[in-house]
């Protein structure tokens, strides 16, 4: 059976699996990322991990993989497959496609970022199935996204698209380790809602999850602490909204597993704060922890269509680079009912156009 490897390395665990051509996962298995015993450690880790999956795959169905997918954190080049920085894992310039694929015995490798690989599983087979047009916001130790684009994923002009994380909600908020103050992340993240309960209660060890409860139980300053990340973060999801228009906004990571303790509020504080601006369907990912190697499956197997595309895409990239100007255009005419040209015309600081349901007119 023609199966692909996918990886999705994290700062403490790794997750492997196989895949089918129907993104079933066949077989899986999860390591120790093992990050303090150093960058090189890591990286062999990964290999072993990948030869390892590579004789479970020639052993159950017959012959070894026909491609491997790998998500890592940090940084990364994805066109030229290099791990570029992950603070997490203490690496730099790692060309991990091409160890990956030497250790395979030439192999075909794709390579992407951690949260745009999960969004693209997302996008495409979780939660935002069908959807042609989403945003996934992963909230987590810090908050990244992913801008989903007929079922592949913007990298944008220099890899990093999507990190909304680093858009600046509170100019006068606290430091980040970008060197910017008042980042979404610094505000909305489980890390920062597990800073700002642990200090409103007085307990050092307190986390986001224990003030999802305290707030589920009536406790009036987790209440807060709560409202100020919710309003954080529909500050800096309208402002992405604003930008890109998607149809569905997937939200992760978790501090999405609060559920609807954050999702009612959150969709409220979104709807106040639009104008002219379609509120997308807001809905909680799907996949949950294996969102990233599904998503490693899914770089696989697109490599593998573009590889045997041949010459009309010799660049596995390709498919996620357009012609500016023209995918939406080409798609302008089935979703022209649903929204009515030019009805984004007036601009937003003219509080004349704006009528009493908050849409333009
Ligand atoms: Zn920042």
């Amino acid at each position: 059976m023609e199966h692909v490897i996918a990886l999705d390395v994290g700062g403490t665990g790794m997750k492997a699996a196989l895949v089918g051509p129907d993104g079933a996962l066949l077989y899986e298995t999860r390591r120790a990322t093992g990050r303090e015993r150093g960058a090189d450690a890591v990286v062999a880790a990964v290999l072993d991990l990948a030869v390892e999956l590579r004789a479970q795959g020639e052993a159950r169905f017959g012959a070894p993989a026909a491609a491997l997918g790998a998500a890592v954190p940090g940084i990364v080049d994805a066109e030229r497959g290099i791990a570029v920085y992950s603070a997490n894992l203490n690496w730099a310039h790692v060309p991990l496609r091409d160890l990956l694929s030497e250790r395979l015995g030439g192999t075909p490798v794709a390579l992407g970022h951690d949260v745009r690989t999960g969004g693209l599983a997302e996008g495409r087979i979780g939660a935002g199935r069908g959807a042609d047009r989403f945003l996934f916001v992963a909230l987590g130790t810090g908050i990244a996204g992913a801008i989903g684009i007929d079922g592949t994923i913007e990298p944008g002009a220099h890899g990093s698209a999507g990190e909304i994380g680093h858009v600046v909600v509170r100019p006068d908020g606290p430091a980040c380790d970008c060197g910017q103050r008042g980042c979404l992340e610094r505000l909305a993240s489980a890390a920062a809602v597990s800073r700002a309960w642990a200090a409103a209660c007085g307990e050092p060890d307190a986390d986001a999850a224990g003030c999802a409860k305290a707030v589920a139980a009536g406790d009036p300053r987790a209440s807060e602490v709560w409202q100020q990340a919710v309003d954080a973060l529909a500050d800096g999801l309208v402002g992405a909204l604003t930008l890109l228009d998607p149809g569905t906004l997937i939200i992760g990571g978790g501090l999405a597993e609060a559920g609807d303790l954050l999702f009612a509020p959150l969709r409220a504080a979104v709807e106040r704060r639009v104008t002219f601006q379609s509120v997308p369907e807001i809905v909680p990912a799907a996949l949950g922890d294996t969102a990233g190697c599904q998503g490693a499956g899914l770089l696989a197997w697109d490599l593998l269509a573009a590889r045997r595309q041949g010459a009309a895409r010799p660049d596995p990239t390709a498919d996620t680079i357009r012609a500016p100007g023209v995918a939406p255009h080409d798609r302008a005419a089935p979703d022209a009912p649903a929204v009515p040209r030019g009805s984004a015309a007036p601009a937003p600081h003219d509080p004349t156009e704006v009528t009493a349901d908050g849409r333009t007119k």
